[in-house]
């Protein structure tokens, strides 16, 4: 049966507060954010790059290490703390958000469900320490969201265990031009998917385009074609692989509602500070109808975001959860986006104006990890099941 919001159990069970260690992370977070991310977000942005220096730095600040349990030598956070950090970091900058939130829970989070002691040990250290530069490749020129298209092949290596041979091609890969280490999606079988560990240094790896997209431009979205390429096999099935989908999910929630909350935010400053017809727009019906809209919505992003973040928490399946707080988090990001460039007028129009970059950039978030239209289909699946 569907969740519903509001059920039998208090608010405060259904969503629980952040602890208190989580609650200094999460200051934590935002001093980083104010200090080492926003006032860097259009040079970024200029630059359609990162610097190579900001992982070690995510690394040193104990981003990278949250979904590692302690015994594999993370500091394992709740999904709650998370979904606050990618919501955090979007406010300053969304790509980036978006290539932290993918990292920890599809790449990271990989090598920790099913990665082998003999894996973990030779990549987890460096992954978490920010010095190993990650990516996670499904998306082919011809399988997007119908992800069971991968044509990617890979075939075992006769005599070595474990180590398989790749051919094929990927697209749309974030961080994929600077990653050391992708995990990758193949066919293993007329039927059968599998996910591998592929080193980018070496010769069956070839980068075949930097793709420029219109938001998340620091992100390094590239193509690149594999030949013969060699990798390590991590045993899991493809809906094992694909299942960390889930959690990636409420990341890319998360980042809608961050981005939404800046731009939301930059409008309520704004309208406070622009007099037309002798009063500020802030005075004027319309402006309020807009400000009163948006702050509603976000309420209602964070409260779905949330409420999925603490189901993950407490071991319950997030399937649905996850769709409904991506589907209307990331839709209330490009409305709210939206309504902050009317609210600025022609002045939101210009590079001058963080709300044009928001704008753009939350286009990403209706797209990435299942469109919208995906998300639907999952949310609707989930109703109709016997
Ligand atoms: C900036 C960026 C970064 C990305 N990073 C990564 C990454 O790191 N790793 C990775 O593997 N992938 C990545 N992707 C790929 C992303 O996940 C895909 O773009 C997304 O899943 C959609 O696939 P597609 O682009 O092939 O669109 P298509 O699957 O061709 O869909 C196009 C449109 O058709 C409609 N549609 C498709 N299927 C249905 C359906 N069943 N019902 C109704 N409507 C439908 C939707 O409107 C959809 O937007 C990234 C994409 C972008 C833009």
């Amino acid at each position: 049966m569907a969740q519903t919001l509001v059920g039998a159990e208090s608010q405060d069970a259904i969503i629980p507060n952040i602890n208190g260690d989580e609650a200094a992370f999460m200051d934590s977070v935002r001093e980083f954010v104010a200090k080492e991310v926003l006032p860097n977000t259009r040079e970024w942005e200029d630059n359609t790059a990162f610097p190579d220096d900001i992982w070690p730095k995510l690394g040193k600040a104990g981003m990278l290490d949250m979904v590692v349990p302690a015994e594999m030598g993370g500091t394992y956070r709740s999904c709650r703390a998370y979904v606050e950090m990618c919501l955090e970091l979007a406010k300053g900058d969304p790509a980036l958000s978006m290539n932290v939130a993918a990292i920890n829970a599809l790449v990271i989070g990989h090598l920790v469900h099913f990665g082998s002691q003999e894996q973990r040990d030779k990549y987890l250290k460096r992954a978490m320490e920010g010095t190993l530069k990650l990516a996670w490749g499904l998306t082919e020129p011809d399988a997007g969201s119908d992800a069971r298209r991968v044509k990617t092949v890979a075939t075992p290596i006769s005599g070595e265990e474990g180590w398989w041979q790749v051919n094929g091609e990927k697209m749309f890969i974030t961080n994929g031009g600077k990653a050391d280490l992708i995990v990758l999606v193949a066919r293993t079988g007329e039927k059968e998917l599998s996910a591998f560990l592929l080193e980018t240094d070496q010769p069956g790896f070839e980068l075949t385009e930097r793709i420029h997209t219109v938001g998340v431009r620091a992100s390094n979205t590239v193509r690149f074609s594999l030949t013969n390429a060699r990798a390590w096999h991590t045993p899991c099935t493809f809906e094992q692989a694909i299942g960390l989908l889930y959690r990636g999910r409420l990341g890319i929630a998360a980042m809608a509602v961050g981005i939404a909350e800046k731009a939301f935010e930059l409008a309520l400053e704004y309208s406070q500070e622009r007099e037309q017809f002798n009063r500020r727009l802030a005075d004027m019906q319309s402006v309020q109808n807009m400000l009163a809209d948006s702050a509603m919505e976000i309420e209602a992003a964070k409260l779905l975001l949330f409420k999925g973040a603490a189901m993950f928490d407490r071991g319950e399946s997030i399937v649905l959860q996850s769709s409904y707080a991506k589907l209307y988090a990331s839709e209330t990001a490009n409305r709210v986006t939206n309504r902050a460039i009317q609210i600025h007028g022609g002045r939101g129009m210009t590079f001058d104006y963080l709300v044009e970059k928001l704008w753009r950039d939350a286009k990403l978030t209706e797209i990435g990890e299942g469109c919208s239209e995906i998300q639907r289909l999952v949310i609707s699946k989930q109703l109709l099941r016997g």
